[in-house]
């Protein structure tokens, strides 16, 4: 009789905290997006604003860097928290970056995208861009035995360089995503002191 009602207390015990696990990420989820989130990150609306205001004048730009002629022009875009929405929504583009990518592409601007990711995900990358919207990638650039994202960048955008394309913009949103300035111009989008990777 003890033994019975012991096991029924466990069970209950188990289910409530079953269920109050499966309810937290609801309310997380509920919360992202809409105003701070738990990391103390800002609002995805804040988020998005920030990176409008960077991303505004890149079309313009664009448009007129490209009248300018130059051979192998192409714009270099890091993934995380710069194409896709890595943190506020996964897997999602940042539209801003996407419009900037596919007005690239539309004008036969090479899309090359260098980033952090470890080559070993290469294929999974390529396909979050791909399922994300993004146009055809020209090339992709990861991580191999460097320690830090920022020399991954450099490597990575020496290459395409040396390969003769002509870097008419890059695109991250961490500082080292900017480093080493072989590119014409950069747009810096927000990481909030490194709370974006
Ligand atoms: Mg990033």
């Amino acid at each position: 009789m003890n033994s019975q009602r012991l096991v029924f207390g466990v069970l209950g015990a188990g289910m409530a905290l079953c269920g109050a696990l499966a309810a937290a990420p609801a309310a997380v989820a509920a919360d992202h997006g809409v105003s701070a989130t738990a990391s103390g990150l800002p609002s995805y609306e804040q988020w998005q604003a920030d990176v409008r205001k960077v991303m505004d004048p890149a079309i313009p730009y664009l448009n007129d860097r490209v009248a300018r002629g130059g051979k192998k022009l192409a714009i270099v875009l890091d993934i995380d928290n710069t194409s896709l929405e890595t943190e506020y929504h996964r897997g999602a583009p940042n539209k801003p970056v996407l419009a900037f990518a596919k007005a690239a592409a539309d004008k036969g601007v090479s899309v090359l995208v260098a980033t952090a990711r470890k080559e070993s995900g290469r294929s999974g990358a390529l396909s979050d861009l791909r399922k994300a919207g993004y146009p055809a990638i020209t090339e992709i650039c990861l991580k191999k035995n460097e320690s830090h994202a920022v020399d991954v960048k450099i490597r990575c955008r020496k290459e395409f360089v040396s390969e003769g394309y002509t870097l008419i913009a890059n695109v991250g949103n961490r500082p080292g995503d900017l480093e080493y300035k072989n590119y014409e111009r950069g747009f810096k989008l927000p990481d909030y002191d490194g709370q974006l990777s």
